[in-house]
């Protein structure tokens, strides 16, 4: 297990409905893949049993099971670092716990990472959602794509596969509230798709929320890029333009028409425009200084309470 030629890495956060179901389904195709491999379960800090299931199978499986128990919820893209900080394996395949990403595509993956891509993303199959969801998901794609310049047809389906040399670049990145799909894709020489089935969860419930959902979009655009700043400050630029323009115009007018008391809220709606702009852009703002803040701390990304794996 020193070398193994796959990891499997899975982050685990209250899932104890699922696991067994997962555990009864992963090793199976793993093992009919007959290449040598090892799965990485980082628990995400469960309040739920799901640390015991977690040891129940390190013990059924020890040879190719590896447990990671870190001390706190630190979310799911930490607790995949963790796991990525600990997984040996040359080819790297991620997977979420609750069974959406079926284990019996890793096949695939590991396929296509052996053609030699060093990044396999995946498109859901027959997404079952409905078309608002879909419509709104096209919309951010588009306006992710346009700003950060990262090429994901699908941005929510987290069963991937990343070769070792950028895995090795994302451990070193250090980076705090990332989303490991795309700083993986940052790195890729060769990236490609493929489309992989998908199913609705079987137990428990999502863990995102729709403020976690926003803030995780939040984070993809302003941690892989500034284009937002930019923007912000050519809108800054055009504005101001416009209002000197106008402020010419009322003087001018003040001279040859004289005062005015006339269209008063017609200049609370421009004000109220300009301000709605400005109390954006020190929002903007906000969340890059905020992730600068989150950077400099250098506080640890996550910790690790025990590892569970066996001697060598
Ligand atoms: N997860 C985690 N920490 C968290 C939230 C989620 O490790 O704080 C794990 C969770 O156990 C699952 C995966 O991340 O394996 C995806 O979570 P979920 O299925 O709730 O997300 P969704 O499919 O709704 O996007
Ligand atoms: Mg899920």
């Amino acid at each position: 297990m020193n070398h193994p030629e796959l990891s499997v890495v899975i982050p685990v956060y209250n899932e104890e409905q699922g696991l067994s179901a997962l555990f009864a389904r992963l090793y199976p195709a793993l093992d009919t893949l007959g290449r040598r491999y090892e799965v990485v379960f980082v628990n995400d800090g469960s309040r739920d049993r799901s640390a015991a299931l977690l040891r129940e199978q390190f013990e059924r499986r020890p040879d190719t099971t590896r447990v990671v128990l870190l001390n706190g919820n630190f979310g799911q893209h930490m607790a995949i670092m963790a796991g990525f900080d600990l997984c040996r394996g040359q080819r790297i395949v991620t997977l979420d716990a609750d069974l959406q990403n079926p284990p019996e595509e890793i096949g695939k993956l590991v396929a296509k990472l052996e053609e030699g891509y060093d990044y396999v993303g995946t498109i859901r199959q027959r997404r079952r959602d409905t078309w608002w969801r879909r419509y709104a998901s096209r919309l951010m794609n588009l306006v992710r794509e346009r700003i950060t310049r990262i090429k994901m047809t699908d941005q929510g389906c987290m069963l991937r596969g990343y070769d070792r040399h950028i895995v090795d670049a994302i451990n070193q990145s250090k980076e705090v509230n990332t989303f490991i799909p795309a700083l993986a894709y940052t790195y890729a020489s060769r990236p490609t798709e493929i489309e992989v089935a998908h199913a609705e969860r079987e137990a428990g419930e999502s863990k995102y929320s729709l403020y976690s959902l926003i803030r995780l979009n939040f984070d993809l655009v302003t941690g892989f890029s500034v284009v937002p700043l930019q923007m912000f400050s050519l809108a800054g630029i055009a504005l101001s333009l416009l209002s000197a323009l106008f402020v010419v115009y009322l003087v001018l007018r003040r001279l040859i028409v004289g005062p005015e008391v006339q269209g008063v809220f017609t200049l609370f709606a421009i004000t109220f425009f300009l301000i709605g702009i400005m109390l954006f852009g020190i929002g903007l703002l906000g969340e890059y200084v905020g992730r600068i803040y989150q950077q400099v701390r250098h506080r640890p990304r996550y910790l690790i309470q025990a590892l569970l794996e066996r001697e060598e």
